[in-house]
């Protein structure tokens, strides 16, 4: 069976993280606080926060922010219900945009539904896509007057927050830069399945106006994500600093020292290995698939941006839900995993329970229906490539008479 998106785990990332348990200092420590300064080096952005999950992430930021009940958060029907539930957990409301037809965030429709009570915009880099940034920033410049801000965060930046979630997108490119300085802040995940993974993590980059100072918020939110213990547990260690205050009900989020080692060697070695074999890959998927006249390609590059390579959305032009899911059936029975990315939030019994519909996100139901993700991994081999192809060539055939 060809799995669809197993971690690369080698001797140099066994050995690292051997190391780190030998060390004596296994938890947040001086591993991760190294892993978060490359990172900063990494994405060009003005701060690092590494945490337990890209989830805590957004959550944090919407925290710090004081994203509350009565607020709304505009983000797209077609993501993981992560970047959704996030704002739940704040007790404000999710308003959906519907996509366009790269799977990205409509930005016209975000500005539709923009109202006085909108506190922060989430688009998501979907399969690794980067955005339109230049499009969601003049969004937010152009529409202060509409803004209403309830705390110093909120008056300090007098504007909506544009909180990126690039799970998917880091080492992608926008204009010439890696994803990270684009938004106000932008999350990034290091879960098992992506593209440069800690087993689970994640990283927060600041990019805020210089009127903030990304210095001060770093330091609050590494408080406010462990407890709100005013020293954590490696400042503690230092002779005589035994003692510690509680200043708010915190959080358990931070990262640990295994988890940056592992993040470490996979950071090293990304650009110059990782995603040079995952374009090989997609390269090769686009190559066969652009013969047949059923197969719609995704984009991976323009003039403005590329692509992390993170999913491969493959689409069969013209078949609906039912004709898609039995397409994947036949797939698996070939050996091969294939992937949904995603079922739109307004599909889901919670979202459902709450009133969403999928016939307000038309696109996003198409795009949904005729999607099928194909396998991308650095071990995955040129014969394995092969036999993806093979199975997916065949199993639409075999359906052709619903096309
Ligand atoms: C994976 C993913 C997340 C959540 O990442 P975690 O690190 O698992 O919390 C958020 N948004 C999207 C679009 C994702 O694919």
């Amino acid at each position: 069976m060809i799995p669809f998106s197993p971690p690369r785990i080698d001797q140099k990332i066994i050995d690292e993280v051997i190391e780190t348990l030998k060390s004596g200092w296994i938890t947040t420590g001086p591993k991760t606080k190294l892993f978060e300064k490359k990172l900063q080096e990494y994405t060009n952005s003005k701060r690092c926060l590494c945490l337990n999950s890209a989830t805590a992430g957004l959550e944090l930021i919407l925290r710090w922010f004081g994203v509350k009940p009565g607020d709304e958060v505009i983000l797209p029907a077609y993501t993981y219900c992560a970047t959704a539930n996030v704002v739940i957990h704040c007790g404000a409301t999710p308003v959906f945009a519907d996509i366009c037809d790269d799977f990205n965030i409509d930005i016209k429709d975000v500005a539709n539904k923009l109202t006085e009570r909108t506190k922060v915009i989430i688009p998501v880099d979907i399969c690794g896509l980067p955005c339109d940034y230049d499009e969601l920033n003049s969004l937010i410049n152009n529409n202060k007057n509409l803004f209403t801000p309830e705390n110093e965060e909120q008056k300090k930046l007098g504007r909506v927050l544009l909180l990126s979630d690039s799970a998917h997108s880091i080492g992608a490119i926008y204009d010439n830069k890696k994803l990270g300085t684009q938004s106000d802040v932008s999350v990034f995940s290091f879960h098992a399945v992506k593209n440069l993974t800690t087993a689970e993590g994640g990283a927060i980059s600041f990019n805020l106006p210089n009127t903030f100072d990304c210095e001060e918020i770093y330091n609050k939110l590494c408080i406010k994500s462990l407890h709100g213990q005013n020293k954590d547990a490696l400042s503690k260690l230092k002779k005589g600093s035994w003692r510690y205050d509680i200043i708010e009900a915190g959080y358990k989020w931070n990262m640990t020292d295994i988890q940056a080692a592992i993040g470490l060697i996979e950071l090293e070695r990304y650009d110059s290995d990782m995603l040079v074999k995952r374009k090989q890959i997609f390269d090769k998927y686009t190559e066969s698939f652009s013969k047949y006249s059923w197969a719609k390609l995704p984009i991976t590059i323009n003039n403005k941006k590329e692509t992390s390579y993170h999913v491969y959305p493959l689409r069969i032009n013209g078949i609906n839900e039912d004709t898609r899911d039995s397409i994947i059936s036949e797939i698996f029975e070939q050996e091969v995993s294939v992937n949904v990315h995603f079922i739109p939030l307004p599909l889901m019994s919670f979202y459902k329970s709450l009133g969403y519909n999928i016939k307000d996100y038309p696109v996003a139901y198409k795009n949904y229906s005729q999607e099928i993700s194909l396998p991308v991994y650095y071990d995955l081999r040129d014969q394995d490539i092969e036999k993806v192809i093979n199975a997916v060539v065949s199993a639409v055939e075999s359906k052709k008479n619903n096309l």
